[in-house]
């Protein structure tokens, strides 16, 4: 178990979006894209955080480095021993908290830009925060490319030159480039071939065993997620409706979302078959949820009290945390780990 200090921690953050009509825009509604989440990660750890698309997961990956504001609580970040409540911080005072924080971004193609070479866009951060002259930039430069397995030879190179897992590699040296603590690792492979997948995790995982690095990697994919989280926070509809160590999760799920997201994960033994649970209908629009649990609607274990009562987040087990009525009941199935 990870006793080190907490480095980052998330009280009830909320991002709603507002809705607007007509020629004066006026607003009408809200999209509540992050609802109420809570969490901390703990220095040199892992925290997965998984849902479908549209559940909120980036958004908080974008509040927490502040690329958005919040529409309301906080995160604190530890630098120099202290929690800081980075939400109160001027933005003219972020830039060492920026220094600190990083992301890597889900599109190797999109996120280089295609007119610098590998040289200018892995020394930006550096040129950016004034960190180096241009002698150290080049010193850093080789060291980051080497660090993250690409020939130093290239660094004269366009981005088109590369492929995908390369591009990805230039992304992660750039986001290292600056000495960070913390990363944001945001689908950081699921825009590469699976074959590739694996090599550019087994790096990540590398780094922060070198680098003592601390992730919140942010995925669709529980089976991408389960190899790289040391716990694992399960989104739905801008809530996290369980929040685990990993191996516990997979192999016993408490919320019955987590249990069909689960059952949709390829075993890696033939001969074990898991049942694929479809769950019915559509998300619902985060403009209007649904009263009671948001999941109820599509919940095949859900009952009269689940549409009227928001469900408890409470601890079931050390560290297992859910937001379910009948978590104490149902028995749900998980997956062995591979
Ligand atoms: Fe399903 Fe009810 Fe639990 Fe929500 S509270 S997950 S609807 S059983």
């Amino acid at each position: 178990m990870n006793t080190s200090p907490i480095l980052l921690e998330v009280k009830n953050l909320k991002k709603y979006f507002p809705i607007q009509r007509g020629l004066l825009k006026r607003v009408v509604g809200h999209v509540r894209a992050v609802d109420g989440v809570s969490f901390a990660i703990r220095q040199g750890e892992t925290l997965g955080l998984v849902g479908e698309s549209g559940c909120g997961k980036t958004t908080v990956g974008r509040l927490i480095l502040r690329g958005i504001e919040p529409t309301a609580g906080q995160v604190f970040y530890r630098r120099d021993g202290e929690l800081t409540e980075l939400t109160k911080v001027p933005r003219r005072r972020m830039k060492p908290f920026r220094r600190d924080m990083q992301i890597i971004f889900q599109d190797p193609f999109s996120s280089l830009n295609p007119r610098m070479t590998v040289l200018d866009i892995v020394s930006e951060p550096l040129r950016i925060h004034g960190a180096a002259s241009s002698d150290e930039m080049k010193v850093r430069v080789r060291e980051l490319l080497e660090q993250v397995g690409l020939r130093v030879q290239h660094m004269n190179r366009y981005p088109y030159a590369f492929s995908g897992g390369q591009r990805q590699r230039i992304g992660i040296a750039r986001a290292l480039a600056l000495k960070p603590k913390f990363i944001v690792c945001d689908e950081p492979v699921s825009a590469l071939d699976v074959s590739i997948q694996a090599q550019v995790l087994n790096l990540l995982h590398d780094l922060q065993k070198d680098l003592g690095l601390t992730y919140l990697f942010i995925s669709h994919d529980l089976s991408v997620v389960e190899h790289v989280s040391d716990r694992v926070a399960v989104m739905y509809l801008g809530d996290i409706v369980e929040l685990s160590p990993s191996e516990e999760l997979y192999a016993t799920p408490r919320h019955p979302y987590t249990e069909a997201l689960l059952s949709a994960v390829p075993s890696s033994d033939p001969d074990v078959r898991i049942k694929r649970i479809v769950l019915p209908g559509d998300v619902p629009s985060p403009s209007k949820p649904p009263a009671g649990c948001k999941f109820h609607p599509r919940c095949h274990y859900a009952v009269d009290l689940c549409s009227s009562e928001v469900p408890t987040w409470r601890e079931l087990g050390a560290g297992h945390w859910t937001a379910c009525h009948l978590a104490d009941q149902l028995k749900l199935a998980g997956i062995a780990n591979t």
